[in-house]
């Protein structure tokens, strides 16, 4: 495996194995590895010749007050990790590498972006867009994987991809989870014994609304309102949103016709976590 830090090495490589003719599978991360990513390498790898993953925690996407310098980091551990997964080039740049001294240019997607973690973490995703756009252009893959765990995220970038006529193939993967459900994210390292136990709830309350929908009832005011009896049983839960919404515009919907996404994202303590699941008619 090679490990690169420098953005005009990265395009050199990537411009050498495309000429080649390989076809790039590219799966940016911030780092600190669980199965989640390890997934998206494997579809990665399915779906591509060469395997290429980026580590970085982009300082762009965080707000003021967030946890960008609290949030885990483990190098040496996800570098293992790496090798062990087969991927062909890691990525790992820096902050001045990425956003040099006199950076100005953000890249902003409205529609999609505006409710969900959109709402309660303004410039996110103007932060991620503004970040995979410079990767896709330093990596140029043919293939990028990303996770549905940050569903609003992935619909972003294929809508990014669309309207700025990026020849990337964006390709959503499934949630990989915990034994109790809760879904797999570096953050959970966050959480303390009794914060961790309960995280569990988030996930029941999801499957509960799924439940509740497969029995037929199709109503986001009752589906919204089993989920959210679920999470309020626990005293360290405090939701930021629970929402349904429709999966391609990420507006609310009042009822589901075919399908929709419930989305949740809680605080527990210091931490903010977010889950999601598909409602869609067998
Ligand atoms: P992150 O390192 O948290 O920014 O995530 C990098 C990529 O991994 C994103 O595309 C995430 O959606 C994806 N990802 C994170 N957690 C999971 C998970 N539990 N299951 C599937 N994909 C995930």
């Amino acid at each position: 495996m090679k490990v690169i830090e420098y953005i005009h090495e990265m395009k050199e490589a990537s411009q050498a194995l495309r000429a080649e003719g390989n076809k790039i599978s590219f799966v940016p991360t911030m780092g600190y590895l669980h199965q989640g990513h390890l997934s998206l390498l494997k579809k990665g790898r399915d779906v591509g010749d060469l395997l290429v993953m980026s580590i970085f925690v982009n300082p762009a996407q965080f707000a003021k007050g967030e946890d960008f310098e609290r949030y885990p980091r483990d190098f040496e551990r996800d570098k293992k990790m790496c090798e062990s997964e087969s991927v062909d080039i890691l990525f790992l740049p820096n902050a001045r590498e990425i956003y040099p001294d006199g950076y100005q240019t953000y890249v902003e997607v409205e529609g999609v972006t505006k409710n969900l973690c959109g709402t309660s973490r303004p410039g996110h995703f103007r932060g991620v867009a503004t970040v995979v756009t410079k990767l896709f252009n330093i990596v140029r893959p043919h293939y990028a994987i990303f996770g549905e765990k940050d569903f609003q995220q992935l619909v972003t970038i294929k809508r990014l991809a669309l309207d700025l006529d990026m020849d990337v193939d964006v390709i959503g993967m499934p949630i990989v989870r915990e034994a109790d459900g809760l879904a797999m994210s570096s953050r959970n390292s966050y959480l303390g014994q009794e914060e961790r136990a309960a995280a569990g709830s988030i996930y029941r309350a999801i499957q509960r609304s799924k439940e509740v929908f497969d029995e037929g009832e199709r109503s986001a005011g009752i589906l919204l309102n089993e989920a959210r009896k679920v999470v309020e049983i626990s005293p360290l839960i405090e939701p930021e949103y629970v929402k349904l919404v429709n999966m391609g515009t990420m507006e609310e919907v009042d009822r589901v016709e075919n399908e929709a996404l419930l989305a949740i994202a809680v605080r527990i303590g210091k931490t903010r976590l977010i889950d999601n699941i598909i409602l869609r008619k067998a």
